[in-house]
């Protein structure tokens, strides 16, 4: 956890800004955190939460041993304060991704699937499910590469490509500011060290350029082979899928 998290937040509210915490769910019980959902829910913060399955056995052999256990608890403990519960206006979603080389299924009926499970069997509630298509890069992309399935999940991949997703791709709207303020067209960009192109004549643009730019309308995204998989199938973006 960043030092000055909670100082961030509050001044990002104190803005009148959306404020979403992509949550370790884990980290709920973990000693020093123990009143991190209540400081979340003060400060009306929406929360999006990794739970890869609703059973224990995929999400242990995913994440690690013990891991769907806490994730539950901190579910339980985020219902209690009313996220995820009608008329509560704190939002709980939930965010899965395949555990291989494979599309996630349909965003709408894994979320029914979710919902049913998650409350029959531990009476919890969340407001949406948030399907991610893994990309080739980072961790999964070197798994891929030792297991000899990176060729084929590109396949993949590009024989999905659907190019109405192109209007709806994150990068389309968004940018991503790494810690030190510089900025790329989304995260997985950052990781890959593809800064954002052409800013005002910048060769690495910094949050501060934009204060000078008149608007990023027109500047040029910087795209490779890992952007099929935001544009495959239902296509994906870190708010789930772009379409059902
Ligand atoms: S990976 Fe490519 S398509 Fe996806 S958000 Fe980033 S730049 Fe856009």
């Amino acid at each position: 956890m960043h030092p000055r998290f909670r100082e961030i937040v509050i001044h990002a509210r104190r803005e009148g800004l959306r404020v979403i915490d992509r949550c370790n769910l884990t980290i709920l019980s973990e000693p020093g955190y123990e009143d991190l959902a209540d400081f979340l829910a003060q400060q009306r913060v929406e929360v999006s939460a990794s739970l890869p399955c609703y059973s224990r056995g995929n999400v242990d052999k995913q994440r690690g041993d013990g891991v769907f256990d806490a994730s539950i608890e901190g579910l339980k403990k985020l219902n209690a304060l009313g996220y995820g519960i009608d008329g509560s206006g704190l939002t709980l979603n939930l965010v899965y991704n395949p555990q291989g080389p494979n599309l996630p299924p349909p965003q709408a009926q894994l979320e029914a699937d979710y919902k049913v499970h998650l409350a029959e069997d531990f009476g919890i509630h969340f407001n949406h499910l948030l399907t991610i298509t893994n990309q080739p890069i980072a961790r999964f992309g070197s798994t891929l590469v030792s297991k000899g399935q990176f060729n084929s999940y590109m396949q993949l991949l590009r024989d999905s490509y659907r190019p109405e997703n192109l209007e709806a791709v994150m990068c389309r709207s968004l940018v991503s500011v790494d810690w030190q303020g510089y900025l790329y067209d989304c995260d997985f960009n950052q990781m890959l060290e593809l800064p954002l192109s052409d800013l005002i004549g910048r060769d690495r643009p910094h949050l501060r350029d934009l204060l000078n730019a008149q608007s990023l309308e027109g500047n040029p995204i910087v795209t490779r082979d890992h952007c099929y998989a935001c544009t495959a199938g239902q296509g994906s973006s870190c708010t789930g899928a772009l379409k059902d």
